[in-house]
């Protein structure tokens, strides 16, 4: 399948992104919001990044006026109808992805792929509110998607090879390299990183290193950019605290027992890097 225009619904950090990838990459895009606000700002977005890339001689003056050329804005699903993939990248919430692929799916020829950049819900559950589970797939990229090369590929249950291959060929036309998963909770990437996070609370609450040391560990020991605490932060340990939580619940697997520790953290509201405190302090 030649996938020629991509429709996106969303266009905030992560539909943005991926909009840019799209057209940097000779793709047309039409890029959803609800309000035309969120639809500008998303357009904004990207063209600040570009103009950094720019900045950088990564592209041309020439390349940016063709990669924004490439894309609309629009807050009117009708305007998806030109994509053969539309990817949904919109507020992680259930009921609402539930409500909008409902909506997708009555709206889209039935040849056209569905895509999910969900980072936590079920796939093949995602899927099921289709009447096309097997043009139904995750894509989650990685934030900041024009920066980051990965791309998981997430068959549902019901996903075809068709709709599988059609994707990992586009993943790879936008420079990326993806990797195939099965559907399940945390997919690779976040059900490795999340435990590890937490795995550094505990070595932490058992007093067996200084938080600056743990970090140093990581980074020197092995090759991390950034130690686990401070990841951490940076992620929010309110999200980390959740996303255990879910692995405990959905696996019935004791070995995601949540930290006591960041429990206290998150209680007290010391959630990283957005409260100016979490494990450091950025006052
Ligand atoms: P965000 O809050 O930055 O953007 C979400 C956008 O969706 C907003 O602009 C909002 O107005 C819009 N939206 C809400 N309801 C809508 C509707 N009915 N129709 C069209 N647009 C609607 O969120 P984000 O960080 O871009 O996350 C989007 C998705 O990507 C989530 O599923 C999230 O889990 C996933 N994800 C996020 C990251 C990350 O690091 N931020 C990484 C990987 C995956």
């Amino acid at each position: 399948m030649n996938i020629s225009t991509v429709g996106i619904v969303g266009a905030g950090t992560m539909g943005n992104g991926i909009a840019q990838a799209c057209a940097v990459s000779g793709i047309r895009v039409v890029m959803v919001d609800i309000a035309q606000a969120a639809v500008d700002k998303g357009l904004a977005t990207i063209g600040k990044s570009l103009d950094r890339l720019v900045a950088k001689d990564k592209i041309s003056e020439a390349d940016k006026a063709a990669a924004l050329g490439r894309i609309q804005g629009s807050t009117n699903y009708d305007d998806l109808k030109a994509a053969q993939l539309v990817i949904e990248a919109a507020t992680e919430n259930h009921a609402l992805k539930n409500k909008i692929l409902a909506q997708l799916d009555a709206l889209l020829a039935p040849e056209v792929i569905i895509a999910t950049n969900t980072s936590s819900i079920s796939i093949t559950q995602l899927a099921a509110v289709t009447q096309r589970p097997e043009r139904f797939v995750g894509m989650h990229f990685f934030n900041p998607v024009p920066m980051m090369a990965l791309v998981e590929i997430i068959r549902g249950l019901q996903t075809s090879d068709a709709t599988h291959d059609a994707v990992k060929a586009l993943a790879l036309k936008l420079g990326k390299s993806p990797i195939t998963v099965k559907n399940a909770p945390g997919f690779v990437v976040n059900r490795i990183l999340v435990p590890m996070i937490n795995e550094a609370f505990f070595v932490l609450a058992e007093g067996l290193a200084t938080p600056e040391d743990i970090d140093a560990g990581m980074r020197l020991g092995c090759n991390h950019p950034i130690g686990p605490l401070a990841l951490a932060d940076m992620v929010g340990l309110d999200v980390c605290l959740a996303v255990m939580e879910v692995y405990l619940e959905q696996f019935g697997d004791s070995k995601y027992r949540p930290c006591p520790l960041l429990r206290e953290y998150v209680a007290a509201g010391h959630l990283g890097r957005k409260t100016g405190r979490g494990v450091y302090s950025y006052a």
